[in-house]
């Protein structure tokens, strides 16, 4: 690591230098780390060999250290494209924790500090330099760079130029002008979104067509996915898994509108939880303190709209809960990928239910897109609805989903760990079609329900649905047990939901071989106590007794070196370092730096506090 300084502006070894070092000395020395993932060293090689590198990876694969280490391993100062402030911060905060010289550019700084900034870099003095998109295509960016050695361009979240995805951000596009303006500066585009459309986009729009593209395996095996059918207890459902499983822990809850984020938010604040509301109806100092206190404390938990999520570097985050069906299988992936991006153990955890179905059905079908628009949204989430119903392992379709085979059940998701029943439900669900058919094809569940059970309604007389010859026939089930049924008709495509907003189901060409019970229909069995969120908790739990002690103690010390130096607790060292502390129990500064996360100028700044602090604790435990 070079001898630079970028707090006072001292001019030293830095960037000047034309040696090139070994990328392993520096996986170990800066980032404290023993041996790359794949495919991060072949990414690395070839970006030293000077050639451009198209790197997939998921979420906690690793893709920062793909330009970190080249960038302090080539000389010149690597200049990293990135969408958001909020990861930029993060990311230089952690870079100059490991005692890099890193800084950014954007518009939370005042003149006086990008202009100090703009001196370093043509000193040459910074190794790597965040931006925006924007601030490097305006005011001459491009001819100061031109004017100083570049050692690569990383192009961070590159889906962003994908006018298809979310992230759509215009500037991106302009990024092409890198190729044509410095042919000869390595670049690098990363993304964690695996679809071949946008993968296709980053080349063509970036001029990455030469580019060596590595993708890896897009599973995350240790986020344990589970889903469930809502009921009128979620509530209590949610509070009961984050007690029993994440005590202490941070996490996310989705919720689908804004009041149903803040109701949440404050009901289990209620209970004694740190939980803290975002979405797009608070201000923005509101949202940007919810989201600080999030990144800075331990324990948090953020109730959000989607609109949380991107920027949300946190490696701890040890759940995601969503509370409302996500609308395809590439939100639910990258909503539930937020959760464990340090690669301990995290948790998936959803509950849906018929209402979900019913309303995202309708919004779909009321949007103003165009038709083909409108079939490709209706795919993904029949997709989305078949992950939810399905018996078999979660992640084997999930990931097929993908275009990635696991060819063993994963045994871990909630399906191989607790397999579904299953029933013959052919029978049932040909009186409910039928249902719909006698009473007309137009009316709701709820309705549809009381017929089926024969219940003594007026509006069922009035509309003279007591005398059909479904009314009544549905007495083997009860009420939730046929709403059940109902939703999973509407997942799986045999039943539609009209359009007109009240709800109304009517029959399909697909309905007709069930309905004329040419078709077998077996479902999965829903368990209304569904208590399928067994207790089982793995990571605070797996810290016990006299463990938990020196877990919390370590954990505490960890906050107070973070909270005084204003930077998030992560950025000092992750819960795995910790937990390997924990493990290990170093003695001696040397044992310390073999802990995997402790490079050398961490050794420098923190090893002797840790050190003690194992002693001490050591010494009260033997007595
Ligand atoms: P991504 O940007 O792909 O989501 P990160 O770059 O944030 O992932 O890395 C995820 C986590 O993995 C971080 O905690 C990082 O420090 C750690 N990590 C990355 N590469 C290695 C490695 N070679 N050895 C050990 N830990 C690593
Ligand atoms: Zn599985």
């Amino acid at each position: 690591m070079r001898e630079t300084d970028t707090g006072d502006g001292h001019p030293s070894a830095g960037s000047e230098s034309t040696a090139i070092r070994d990328p392993q000395e520096i996986l170990h020395s800066v980032f404290g780390y023993s041996t790359f993932r794949p495919p991060q060293g072949e990414v690395i090689d070839t970006l030293m060999a000077g050639e451009d590198a198209l790197v997939l990876m998921p979420t906690g694969g690793g893709k920062s250290l793909c330009y970190q280490v080249p960038a302090l391993a080539l000389p010149g100062t690597a200049v990293v494209v990135s969408p958001l402030i909020a990861l930029m911060q993060d990311q230089v905060a952690a870079l100059r924790e490991a005692g890099v010289a890193a800084a950014f550019l954007n518009s939370s700084q005042n003149p006086g500090e990008s202009r100090a900034i703009g001196r370093q870099l043509l000193a040459g003095e910074l190794d790597l330099l965040y931006m925006a998109p924007e601030r490097l295509l305006m005011d001459g960016m491009l001819d100061r760079l031109a004017q100083i050695q570049v050692s690569l361009f990383a192009i961070d979240e590159a889906h962003c130029v994908s006018q298809w995805g979310h992230d759509f951000r215009p500037e991106y596009i302009r990024l092409e002008i890198l190729h044509r303006r410095f042919p000869h500066v390595p670049r690098i585009a990363l993304t964690a979104t695996a679809d071949e459309t946008t993968r296709q986009e980053i080349r063509r729009r970036l001029g990455l067509d030469q580019a060596r593209c590595f993708i890896s395996s897009f599973d995350r095996p240790n986020i344990r996915y589970r889903i469930d059918q809502s009921g009128s207890n979620s509530r209590e459902r949610l509070l009961r898994f984050i007690r029993d499983e994440h005590p202490g822990e941070s996490g996310i809850v989705y919720c689908l509108s804004r009041k149903k984020v803040d109701a949440m938010a404050d009901w289990l604040a209620g209970r004694g939880l740190t939980a803290l509301p975002y979405h797009a109806g608070l201000t923005g100092e509101q949202r940007q303190a919810h989201q600080e206190r999030f990144l800075n404390e331990e324990g948090v938990i953020v109730v959000a709209t989607i609109a949380f999520g991107m920027g949300i570097d946190k490696p701890n985050v040890r759940f995601v809960a969503h509370l409302n069906l996500p609308k395809s299988i590439e939100a639910y992936y990258q909503e539930t990928g937020r959760a464990g991006r340090d690669g301990l153990p995290a948790d998936a955890w959803m509950l849906y239910g018929l209402q979900d179905v019913i309303t995202l059905r309708q919004m779909m079908e009321n949007s103003e897109a165009e038709e083909q628009y409108k079939r490709i949204e209706r795919h993904k989430l029949d997709a989305m609805l078949g992950l939810c119903e399905m018996t078999d392992c979660r992640r084997q379709a999930l990931l097929g989903y993908f275009g990635e085979k696991l060819t063993e059940p994963c045994g871990n998701c909630d399906n191989c760990l607790t397999p579904p029943q299953t029933w013959d439900a052919t029978t049932p669900a040909r009186k409910a079609l039928s249902c719909v058919h006698r009473t007309g094809q137009r009316f709701g569940v709820n309705y549809l329900v009381d017929v089926l059970s024969g219940k003594d309604d007026d509006r069922i007389k009035r509309f003279g649905h007591d005398r059909v010859s479904t009314f009544g026939i549905g007495r083997e089930l009860n009420g939730s047990q046929w709403r059940g049924l109902f939703r999973q008709l509407i997942a799986r495509g045999l039943l539609a939901v009209d359009t007109n907003g009240h709800g109304g189901l009517h029959l399909v060409e697909r309905s007709r071989p069930v309905l004329q019970g040419r078709e077998k229909l077996w479902l999965r069995k829903e368990s209304p106590a569904a208590t399928r969120t067994r207790k089982s908790p793995r990571f605070a739990g797996t810290v016990s007794g006299k463990d938990a002690v020196l877990w919390e103690a370590l954990r505490e010390l960890r906050r107070q070196l973070s909270e005084r130096q204003g930077i998030p607790p992560y950025t000092v060292f992750h819960d795995a370092t910790l937990m390997e502390m924990m493990e290990k129990r170093p003695q001696t500064l040397g044992e310390m730096g073999d802990i995997s996360g402790v490079g050398s100028h961490k050794l420098e700044k923190y090893g002797d506090v840790f050190l003690s602090l194992l002693a001490r604790h050591n010494e009260s435990f033997n007595q």
